[in-house]
């Protein structure tokens, strides 16, 4: 287990869309591994493997609801609308407000290959939206309609 380095704003890798997990070895093991070390120390509600430079479809996710992983993760249904403050490990010091659903179905892998089916709602739900959206190159701050420094 480690802590990586996270990738900033202005890295090439944040922008590219990620592949798909296809192998449930160790090397993802170690990976999710050193995610979880990382979002832990960095306090963040999450984190996707581009973030700490890899290109596949995998997040964290550490909210009250609980610690999660999601390898190869679908929002099969969303439901509602929220507006509130995202800030991003990979943009610091920085900020905003999103619209993200309310409630979300997901469905995903965990980190043997099972499948699984999950409900999010409230903060939760914002959470998997902006991991998500890593795995596409997607970051709120193209999202956001109010961005602050803090
Ligand atoms: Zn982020």
């Amino acid at each position: 287990m480690a802590i990586r380095n996270v990738v900033q704003l202005g890295d090439e890798v944040l922008r590219q869309k990620c592949l798909p997990v296809e192998h449930f070895d160790e090397g993802l093991w170690r990976l999710l591994d050193d995610m979880k070390d990382t979002v832990k120390k960095e306090e963040g509600a999450g984190l996707a493997a581009p973030q700490v430079g890899v290109l596949k479809r995998a997040v964290v996710v550490d909210v009250e609801d609980g610690y999660f992983e999601f390898i190869n993760p679908v929002i099969l249904a969303q439901k509602g609308e929220q507006n509130g403050w995202e800030g991003c490990l990979s943009v610091r010091g920085k900020s905003g407000v999103v619209s993200r659903p309310m409630k979300v179905k997901l469905a995903y892998q965990d980190r043997n290959g099972e499948k699984h089916m999950l409900q999010a709602k409230g903060f939760f739900a914002r959470a998997i939206c902006h991991e998500l959206d890593h795995l596409d190159g997607i970051l709120y701050i193209d999202k956001a309609t109010q961005i602050e420094r803090n």
